[in-house]
Parts: structure tokens; sequence; C-alpha cells
């Protein structure tokens, strides 16, 4: 069973912000932001690229209520899910990390410069 399975099953604690039947978000053990939430489907999915849009269609609103939840809704957040090698995924169970808290800086995500690979 893989880590996030484990928080699910209550098998390894969290610390959980919202839960539905069908998601948990939690926060994440090693902060990038001063709000930094895992919203993670209850079910196994690999990744984004193996997730329904059925799933996602009801994670969107889910997202939004965590966003509330965490008072971050109106001053504004980030909502990102690394896929596979090159997207950095660490957890191969779907997990979207939703970052705010304060106004987050964007060009540290470009690691790779284009230019070097023109
Ligand atoms: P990825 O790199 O796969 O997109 O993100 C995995 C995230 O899971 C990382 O931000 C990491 O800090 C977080 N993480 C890893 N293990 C645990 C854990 O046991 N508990 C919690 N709450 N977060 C974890
Ligand atoms: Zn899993």
């Amino acid at each position: 069973m893989c880590l996030f399975c484990k928080i699910v099953n209550k098998e390894i604690p969290s610390n959980p912000v919202h839960e539905s039947d069908d998601f948990l978000a939690f926060h994440d053990i090693n902060p990038k932001a001063p709000v930094h939430i895992l919203v993670i489907p209850k079910i196994h999915v690999d990744s984004f690229n193996e997730v329904t849009p059925e799933t996602m269609a009801k994670m969107t609103p889910f997202i939004k209520e965590v966003a509330e939840k965490a008072g971050i809704k109106t001053s504004g957040y980030r909502v990102i899910t690394n896929v596979g090698e090159d997207g950095g995924q660490e957890v191969k169970h779907l997990h979207f990390h939703v970052l705010g808290g304060a106004p987050l800086k964007w060009g540290h995500f470009a690691d790779a410069d284009p230019k070097d690979f023109l």
C-alpha cells in the first residue's frame, strides 16, 4: 500500500484540513509556503495521467472548499500536481499541492532553461 493510501487508512497520521467521502486534504509535512496542503482522492490513482474526468469534476469544488477553510481563497493560491519523473512526482498517489498564505514566487519552477533545449 502506498504512503498516501496509508494516510487515508490512518495507518500513518496526518494533520487533516478537510475531508469528504471521496477526498482528503492534509498539511504537507515539509511546507514550501505558509499554507501548503495536499489534496488526494481516497481511492488510489497513480497520477494526473490516470485520473478520470468524473474524479476531477468532483475534486474541483473540494479544492475550493480547502482554500476557503485555509483562509486563502480571496488572497490567492496556487494548485499544482507534479506528474512523473520530469514533473518531480515523488509520491505515486495523485495529489494536488495547494499553496498560499504569502505572495508566491514563480521563477524557481523554471529549473530547466528552455533556451538550452532550442
Ligand atoms: P511530490 O513531490 O510527489 O509532488 O510531493 C510529495 C509531497 O508529499 C511533498 O511535498 C512532501 O513534503 C509530502 N510528504 C511526503 N511524505 C509525507 C508524509 O508522510 N506526510 C505528509 N503530510 N506529507 C508528506
Ligand atoms: Zn495510494
